[in-house]
């Protein structure tokens, strides 16, 4: 199937600053999409480009098959939403809405329909005549959406929208943006240096780090196989541990750590007997026992810390080796772990 975006091996560089590095992107139409790295990594440059608001130093931007790596950002059917959202404070929400709809010269009767079915989409249809001073935050922030959705773009772009908010509005917003993609079935390409908020909207998560793709997938094969130590920090929390492999097939690895042998599932990238890999274990994934655990990959620590966190308690737990492991306790099995012996294993091992 032909992808709604491409990039083929785009760069672009600032003086001697490399923003994106040979970028190489495939996005299928109709998904909810996740520029996710730290800040620096080129996610808005990559964003930019494809708005046409940043021409590349090399390669070239596909939309729909075509060729859009020099069109002004007018001359291509996306549309992007900033950080601040701004709204015209001067036109009342019907009007802001019908703007880009104007511009593309559409018949009054066209633009009231289409301004309605928006509003209705967002459990708006009784505040067209409100100016956006007088809506909540929460309110304003789905008319500039609408706003940019009204003239119908191939891919709506999204730059950090929701990172000014307040911790609840931005929770709520986040279900209502993926709940909204899902009902116009529109490609949305977000960014954001947010783990949870990518894990919590994306169909895909796109993973940047130094201007390239480091990871690209869904959220929840990002979290149980990430493929590099980056990935691994990145999503969620994670506890590494340096082994080396001994053998094993495409799906489980024989490993030793620590002259200990452990199994574990393979990644997926092709390694040879002798090779170091990085074990990655959640710590939610951590069983804990005041006795060994039975069967293979049973670990004798001692508890160093023990942190309450209403749903679960964290538990620092000190290996042989000097690493400490976190690990996630349920609150009805915290109790029976008193003392400072205990054996860890990870769940499922
Ligand atoms: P992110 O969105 O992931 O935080 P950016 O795409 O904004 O990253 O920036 C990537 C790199 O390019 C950074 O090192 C940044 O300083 C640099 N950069 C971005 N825009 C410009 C610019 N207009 N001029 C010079 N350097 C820039």
């Amino acid at each position: 199937m032909q992808p709604v975006v491409e990039f083929a091996n785009v760069t672009k560089s600032y003086g001697n600053v490399t923003a994106v590095d040979e970028l190489n992107l495939r996005i299928e139409a109709g998904k909810f999409v996740t520029l996710l790295g730290p800040s620096g990594c080129g996610k808005s440059t990559t964003l930019r480009m494809l708005g046409g608001f940043e021409i590349p130093s090399s390669g070239r931007i596909m939309l729909a098959g075509k060729d859009v790596t020099r069109l002004p950002p007018n001359k291509r059917n996306v549309n992007i939403v900033f950080q601040d959202y701004a709204l015209f404070p001067h036109m009342d929400v019907a009007r802001n809405i019908a703007f880009g709809l104007e511009l593309q010269g559409k018949s009054s009767d066209a633009i009231h329909r289409r301004v309605m079915e928006l509003l209705e989409l967002v459990q708006l249809q009784g505040y067209s005549r409100r100016f956006p001073s007088e809506l909540s935050g929460g309110q304003r922030q789905r008319v500039a959406l609408m706003r940019a959705l009204a003239p119908d773009p191939q891919v709506l772009l999204l730059d950090e929208p929701l990172s000014a908010l307040d911790a609840k509005l931005r929770q709520q917003m986040q279900i209502e943006l993926k709940a909204i993609q899902e009902r116009t079935g529109k490609t949305f390409l977000f960014v954001t240096h947010d783990q949870e908020e990518a894990l919590t909207m994306s169909d895909t998560i796109v993973v940047m780090n130094e201007g390239r793709v480091e990871q690209m997938g869904d959220p929840k094969t990002l979290y149980s196989r990430p493929q590099s130590v980056f990935v691994a920090n990145f999503i969620g929390d994670a506890n590494l541990l340096k082994a080396r492999i001994v053998g094993g097939d495409d799906t489980r690895m024989a490993l030793t750590w620590n002259g200990t042998p452990v199994e574990a599932a393979a990644t997926g990238r092709r390694a040879q007997p002798g090779d170091p890999v990085c074990i990655v274990l959640r710590p939610e994934s951590i069983e804990c026992s005041t006795s060994p655990l039975a069967g293979a990959n049973s670990i004798p620590g001692k508890i160093r810390q023990r942190v309450f966190k209403g749903n679960h308690t964290s538990m620092l737990v000190e290996i042989a080796d000097g690493s400490r492991l976190m690990a996630l306790v349920h609150p009805t099995d915290i109790d029976s772990l008193s003392g400072e012996d205990v054996w860890v294993r990870p769940a499922g091992a």
